[in-house]
């Protein structure tokens, strides 16, 4: 199985953290691509079945200014030309203004979805965690919903399976 993942999200959820823990020591290339300004981090992760290219597009975290048409066109390019989009938040239960840009962007593409709410190791109790996946999965946008801790790996390998059932 082979495809490609876009991993999108504001700033600081661990968007980078994850990658490197889904490449891990299987890591093939790890490389920014200097030629584009959008300057996308690409990791492979590799096993005897499949190999996933996994893209960090820092695009759709840039900073406030020119918040509207910039943002949407990083969205648009990062979520064109690949099999699935993981959306990832932290664990904090509100949805902020960043996240809420770029869920309306997902709602327009029919590429297969995917929300990892990282940072779950922060989550005192397992209500909590309730209450946050059932408030994301009211939305309807997200085809599945995975908790993480890219911090300690924990349901990493969940996901990594979760997005090759999808390719
Ligand atoms: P990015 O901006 O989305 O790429 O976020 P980073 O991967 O750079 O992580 C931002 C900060 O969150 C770093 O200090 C990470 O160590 C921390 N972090 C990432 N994942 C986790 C996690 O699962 N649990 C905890 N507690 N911290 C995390
Ligand atoms: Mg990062």
């Amino acid at each position: 199985k082979s495809g490609f993942v876009s991993i999108v999200g504001r700033p600081n959820v661990g968007k980078s953290t994850l990658m490197n823990n889904i490449v891990g020591e299987k890591i093939a290339i790890m490389s920014d691509k200097p030629q584009t300004t959008r300057n996308t981090i690409q990791a492979v992760y590799t096993d005897e079945q499949s190999q996933i290219v996994f893209l960090d597009t820092p695009g759709i975290h840039k900073p406030k200014n020119k918040l509207g048409e910039m943002m949407v066109k990083s969205a648009e390019d990062a979520f064109r030309n690949v099999d699935c989009i993981i959306f990832v938040v932290d664990e904090s239960d509100s949805i902020g203004k960043g996240d809420s840009m770029i869920i309306e962007n997902l709602k327009k593409t029919k590429t297969p979805k995917f929300l990892v709410i990282n940072k779950v190791d922060k989550i005192k109790n397992k209500e909590e965690l309730f209450e946050i996946i059932q408030m994301y999965d009211d939305l309807n946008v997200f085809e599945d919903i995975i908790p993480t801790s890219a911090l300690k790996g924990s349901n990493v390998e969940e996901l990594v399976n979760v997005i090759k059932r999808k390719l």
